[in-house]
Parts: structure tokens; sequence; C-alpha cells
């Protein structure tokens, strides 16, 4: 790697190398247009590296991730490696990567175009305009605690659902400060009516909240967050919870957006490097037709040159070709529209740098 911004795309599996493609594409274009000088190198993680080097996550692979500023990674996973021990499936990867980058931020969002307000699961006047941040902490929570595991001959099982005070407060302040670039509204979630863990988490969320005046904390049971998410999404601007909470109500904001293939991430650490990744999986079904849709993909590489870049024009110019490309009618096959306005995955790709020109 030669420029001065060093980007490593990891396609990985499935759709994973279709839809990094066109978002290398847009990528490479914005580069030159916005004189970026990022450069771009590429490497295998998740079943085809584990074809390739007998592990998921290579030495190799993870020495780029470790030098690179930004990683845009495609997908991992597929039903070939199903029944792989758990340390060897593509999945572990992911888990790999964002504990030795200590990437325990996690920013989803989930914003509905305008022009697909169709496509929701819930009504239009419901999701209308609809932007809201989920904020999930990424490298604690029960999914590392410690002890787990199986005990009494497996007859039963265990995890840990462990957070420090030190670990709350830099998610706290991640959230707090988005919220402060937004509408400076946050919504902490927690169990803290049943569990040790959230009381501490509430504790420290308010703490912290006295060094942002400006931003209204209001804290919320993640079942009624749950509740509220499909019952009215817009009351929410910024919403911040643990790893397994955040990963559940994610999932459920996705959904009031339209389609999977719409949404990208970002996961940062303290430097704000970060890793860039569509929310959608590695999509077996649909892999190989020219139907996935590369949109969450590009917009990861929007998130990219916003968070680790730190540059909002070039961000903001893939965004806005983007809602073009949208407002013409064009649509991959995931989204609702005529049939005469479908588009492959590659032709999304040319369509949206088409409009970068
Ligand atoms: P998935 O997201 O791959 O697919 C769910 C459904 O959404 C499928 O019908 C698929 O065709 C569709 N879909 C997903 N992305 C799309 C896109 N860009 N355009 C159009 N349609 C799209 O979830 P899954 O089927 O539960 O998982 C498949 C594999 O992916 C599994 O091995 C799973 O472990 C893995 N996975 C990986 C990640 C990741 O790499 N971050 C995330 C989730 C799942």
């Amino acid at each position: 790697m030669s420029g001065n911004k060093k980007v490593l795309i990891l396609p990985g599996d499935g759709i994973g190398p279709e839809v990094c493609n066109e978002a290398k594409k847009v990528l490479n274009h914005v580069n030159l247009s916005h004189n970026l000088d990022i450069s771009i190198v590429e490497s295998e993680v998740g079943g085809v590296a584990f074809e390739k080097f007998g592990k998921p996550l290579p030495d190799e692979t993870l020495n780029l991730a470790k030098e690179a500023d930004a990683i845009l990674l495609g997908a991992v996973g597929g039903p070939t490696w199903d029944n792989l021990d758990y340390d060897l499936r593509p999945e572990r990867a992911l888990l790999g990567l964002r504990s030795e980058l200590d990437l325990f931020a996690n920013l989803r969002p989930a914003i509905l175009s305008k022009y697909l307000s169709d496509s929701s699961s819930l009504k239009a006047v419901k999701v209308q305009d609809l932007d809201l941040l989920i904020i999930r902490e990424l490298t604690g929570g029960i999914y590392f605690g410690e002890p787990r595991g199986t005990s009494d001959n497996n007859n039963s099982a265990f995890n840990t659902m462990i957070y420090s005070k030190k670990e709350i407060e830099r998610i706290g302040r991640v959230a707090f400060e988005a919220a402060q670039k937004r509408n400076k509204i946050l919504c902490s979630v927690d169990k803290a009516n049943v569990l040790e863990v959230s009381v501490l988490w509430r504790e420290v969320i308010s703490d912290i909240s006295k060094d942002y005046p400006d931003v209204e904390l209001s804290h919320m049971l993640v079942d009624n967050a749950a509740m509220q998410l499909v019952r009215d999404p817009k009351q929410f601007d910024v919403m911040v919870t643990g790893n397994l909470f955040g990963d559940i109500l994610s999932d459920i904001a996705a959904m009031l957006t339209g389609s999977i293939g719409m949404l990208p991430s970002a996961s940062l650490n303290s430097k704000n490097q970060g890793m860039y990744e569509p929310v959608h999986g590695s999509a077996p079904d649909i892999t190989g037709k020219g139907l996935a849709n590369p949109i969450a993909a590009i917009l990861s590489v929007a998130m990219m040159l916003k968070y680790s870049f730190d540059d909002q024009d070039a961000s903001l110019a893939i965004e806005n070709s983007i809602q073009d490309v949208l407002s013409e009618g064009y649509r991959t096959h995931d989204l609702e529209g005529s049939e005469d306005k479908k588009l492959s995955t590659t032709e999304m790709g040319n369509k949206i740098i088409e409009k970068l020109n």
C-alpha cells in the first residue's frame, strides 16, 4: 500500500465479492475526483481464506488489517462451511477482526430513502423520512464474557454478561458525540429492571451525560425499545446499547428501511480506524446471479469517507448519487419497482458512477 490513506478490501464469500467490486469502483472514482490519496489492497477472509490457508482470519490478512486506516468487508459464511468447528467457521473472522482492532463502537444508521417508503414493512406514514442511528457496543457484553461453556455433562450451558465502567463510558461518549452532530436526542437502552450489568450501564451513561448538557438523554428498557421501534420509530434519533441488545434492535431497525441490501455499518476504535461493511450476509441463495444490491456496500464506503477520513464532501457525493439513481426509478431486484427499471448488481454500480460524473 503506497498512498497516504490505506484501505484494505476483504470481499469474503457469497455475494461479498460482487458487492465489493461495485463499492471498489465507486471508491476508485471518488479517490480520483476528490484527490483522496487512497491506496487499496485486497486480501482473503472467511470461507475463501479457510480454503486457502486453513483458517478464516489468516495472519497475513490480520496484519494488513492492522496496517490499514480503514477496511471494507463484503460478507463471510455460507453452507459450505456450516459444519466446521466453531473456531474455524468464517464468522469467527469477524469476531477476530473486531477484537484484534478493538472495534468497540458499531454504528448502524437506518435511513429510509424517500423513494423507497413503499419497501418498508411499516406503513409509509410511520417511516417517511426515518433517519436513526443505532450505536451498539461490539467488543464486550455476553458475546465475549467469561466464564462461558457447558457443564453437567452438556446438560446445561452458560454465558456471562459483563461490562466494566470503562467499556460503558467509551461507548457512551461515542453516542453522545454522535448525538451532538445530529438532533441531540439520545436514548440509552438496557434491562435495568432485571440485570445488575444494566444498572451499572444506566449509572455510567447518566454520569457522563453531565459532560453533554446539550444532549437530551432518556433511558428505555430493551423490550419496550423493540416495541417502540415498530410502533413509532421516528421518536428516536440516536440509540446506544450493549452488544446483545444492539444486535437485535439494529436488525429490527433494518427492516423498517425496506431491504437489508440498503444498510451500511461502521465499526470504529478509539483512533477512528474502522471496518465498514454492509449489514447483510453472504446471501448464498442469490450468489453469482447478478441479483445482489450493492448499495449497502457503496454506502459503507460513504461512511468510511465520513468517519475514518473525515471527508464529508466525498461521502455526500456518493449518498446523493444513490438518491439520484433511486429518484429515477432504478432498482435492484430486492426493491419494489417497475420491471423495466430493474438493474443487475453491476448495472447499479455503473449507474451510481454515472451520477457521480
Ligand atoms: P443474508 O443477509 O445473507 O440473507 C438474507 C436474505 O436477504 C436472503 O434472502 C438474501 O438473498 C437477501 N439479501 C441479503 N443481502 C442482499 C443484497 N445485498 N441484495 C439483495 N438481497 C440480499 O443472511 P442469511 O441468509 O441468514 O446468512 C447467509 C450467510 O451469511 C450465513 O452463512 C451467515 O452466517 C452469513 N452472515 C454473514 C454476515 C457478515 O458477514 N457480516 C452477516 C449475516 C450473515
